[in-house]
């Protein structure tokens, strides 16, 4: 399951201007779609209306054909994984951050999702165990280490679908490839959203869709978008 699909999407913060001008797009489950496009043009906010933090003005939006009007909040969070651009990190220990969203995770599930989202190195380099606290050390991991715990959360929460909002836009290009290779790897087999400001680092994306001032300008995959320019 994890099919997304918006239908004709209108939306407004404030009546007097209008955000999404009618957007339609599918993600089938499992899939990945990119979408692109200036900052301002609507991005994030097509991610916050898949949550449903906000109601719609016009058209549809489906999870799994459900409306998500008909949803509730609950299963929603549940369904819906998000690895946003700054991850912010609650001062508490390690364990307790990852297992932000699972509370209930076992001490071995936590391990696990830091293993493979190779939170390890770090963890050894500044203390002995996932119980260390990050408090006030938290504040001084780095950009790629705080996507590596908000990584560990998704491995946990194990959500069909994932949302990437520029998850990678913060980092330094070293760290960006690191960090964008683990999240391909987390986002395999999961209905995944990208939101990103360049067409280079989505291609892989089944479909690219570049968004302008609330209405979808172009979309394709990637190769068909160059060739058109
Ligand atoms: P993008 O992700 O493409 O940069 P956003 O979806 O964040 O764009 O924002 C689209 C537009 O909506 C912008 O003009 C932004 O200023 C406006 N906007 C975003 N959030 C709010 C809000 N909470 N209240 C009012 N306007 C907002
Ligand atoms: P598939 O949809 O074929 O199973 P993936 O879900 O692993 O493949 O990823 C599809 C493509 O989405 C990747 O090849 C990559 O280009 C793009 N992608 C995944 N995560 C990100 C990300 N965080 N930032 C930018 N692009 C990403």
């Amino acid at each position: 399951g994890g099919t997304v699909r918006f239908e004709d999407v209108r939306f407004s913060y404030d009546p007097e201007r209008e955000i999404l001008k009618g957007v339609s797009f599918e993600v089938p489950a499992g899939r990945t779609v990119a979408i692109v496009g200036p900052s301002g043009a609507g991005k994030s906010t097509i991610s916050r209306l898949l949550y449903r933090f906000y109601d719609i003005s016009g058209g549809r939006i489906l999870v799994d054909g459900q409306d998500v009007r008909d949803v509730s909040q609950a299963s929603l969070r549940a369904a819906i994984g998000m690895v946003p651009q700054d991850t912010v990190l609650f001062n508490d220990t390690l364990g307790y951050n990852i297992r932000y969203g699972r509370a209930g995770a076992s001490d071995e599930e936590v391990a696990r999702a830091a293993e493979l989202a190779q939170i390890d190195g770090f963890v050894r380099r500044t203390a002995k165990g996932y119980a260390t606290e990050v408090g006030e050390r938290g504040l001084k991991l780095s950009g790629g280490e705080k996507q590596r715990v908000a990584i560990a959360r998704t491995i946990l929460k194990d959500p069909p679908i994932l949302i990437l909002d520029e998850a990678t836009s913060a980092l330094d290009s070293h760290t960006e490839r690191e960090i964008q290779d683990a999240l391909e790897r987390v986002s395999r087999g999961r209905t995944t959203l990208v939101i990103a400001h360049r067409l280079s680092t989505v291609v892989g994306a089944d479909e690219i869709i570049v968004l302008q001032h609330g209405r979808i300008a172009e979309r394709g995959t990637h190769g068909e978008l160059m060739e058109r320019g």
